[in-house]
């Protein structure tokens, strides 16, 4: 039997119920595709539900706010992924009578889309015939064809293996059902080899030790910052600002700043807001160290609580004072949501 029959029978059998695996909506298969990278299914499916209630299709999110899809989006992480979805469903909307394009060069010219997305939504939503290469159909390659490390060299054997076996009758199928074999079966720690329909045919099995396939590489630990942060407080609101910075672009957070030490949190926050805002503050006391783990830093964030004295006469920040019952209404990172769950102060009422 050739590798694809055992894996799509396979697929056929056992394919998870997946609110996305519903219709071969292209709208709907780009969402969830954008949804998946980086992030567990579980994890994707209230979003994706959400999402598709509230922007059902191309036209829909092209009109809407940046704000508020990035308030879909919140916590789901990657913001990236929505702000380039909003840029992509405008470009449709202008030059593609709201339409996904069914060309390769076409979808992958919009923002956002790469290799891996093009390959998933063309091939499954159009039934095109492209490959998909995610970090699980890369591990399953990898120990199916026997190869230790994913070198330049042995990433474009996969490719190229992969385009073999291919199934040209069921390309999305094919696609979907390794990215599945990779999620279920083929797993980066405790593969259940005994249960997989190819182990007839894998290296890895073979060898005794699928898990020398690839080998193991020892990720960078990851630095940890300080920050310090303020809720600046005027009456029963509190002030928020819009970042503008590429990390997190376009979310809402409290004035914070990175730090070199502790020591001079008060000092540093004092003069943040005065050069951003022309404010002054006074500083009532520490609330606390709010720690959150960002993928590629830990921070550590000195919080205190503040008045303001004066009023902002000039600024270059997006801001707005906001009431607690107004936070539903911003997309804010995560880190801002502990911060609003320890100030449970009466002053800030709802
Ligand atoms: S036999 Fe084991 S190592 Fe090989 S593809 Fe299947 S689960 Fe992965």
């Amino acid at each position: 039997m050739k590798i694809s029959t055992s894996i799509l029978n396979w697929f056929d059998i056992v394919k998870r119920d997946l609110p996305f695996r519903k219709n071969k909506n292209p709208y709907n298969i780009w969402v969830s595709e954008i949804m998946l990278q980086q992030t567990k299914v579980e994890t994707v499916i209230p979003y994706y539900n959400n999402w598709i209630k509230k922007f059902p299709d191309v036209m829909s999110v092209a009109k809407a706010e940046e704000d508020v899809l990035l308030k879909s989006w919140e916590g789901l992480g990657y913001y990236a992924r929505c702000r380039n979805f909003h840029k992509a469903a405008k470009i449709l909307c202008e030059n593609f009578n709201s339409k996904i394009p069914q060309s390769w060069n076409a979808f992958i010219g919009l923002p956002g889309v790469g290799e891996y997305t093009a390959g998933a939504v063309l091939s499954i939503a159009f039934n095109k015939p492209f490959i998909v290469l995610d970090g699980n159909v890369k591990r399953v390659m990898a120990r199916v064809i026997g190869r230790r490390k994913l070198s330049k060299y042995n990433i474009n054997l996969i490719k190229q293996t992969l385009k073999k076996w291919l199934d040209k009758n069921r390309p999305g199928d094919f696609n979907e059902a390794l990215m599945e074999l990779g999620a279920c079966i083929c797993t980066p720690k405790k593969p259940k080899c005994i249960g997989c329909p190819i182990n007839t045919l894998c290296i890895a099995y073979k060898s005794g030790n699928p898990l020398n396939y690839p080998s193991y590489i020892r990720k960078k630990s990851i630095p940890n910052y300080t920050f310090v942060g303020g809720v600046i407080r005027d009456k029963d609101k509190v002030l928020i600002q819009k970042r503008n910075e590429k990390m997190l672009s376009g979310l809402w957070e409290i004035p914070n700043k990175k730090i070199n030490s502790v020591k001079t949190s008060k000092n540093e926050l004092e003069n943040y807001i005065i050069k951003h805002y022309q404010l002054s503050i006074k500083i009532k006391k520490k609330l606390g160290v709010i720690k959150h783990s960002y993928s590629h830093f830990n921070m550590n964030l000195v919080l205190f609580d503040c008045i303001k004295y004066s009023g902002i006469t000039k600024s270059q920040k997006t801001y707005k004072w906001i009431k607690k019952s107004e936070i539903k209404d911003y997309p804010f990172h995560k880190v801002n949501h502990k911060i609003f769950s320890l100030f449970k102060y009466d002053y800030w009422t709802i």
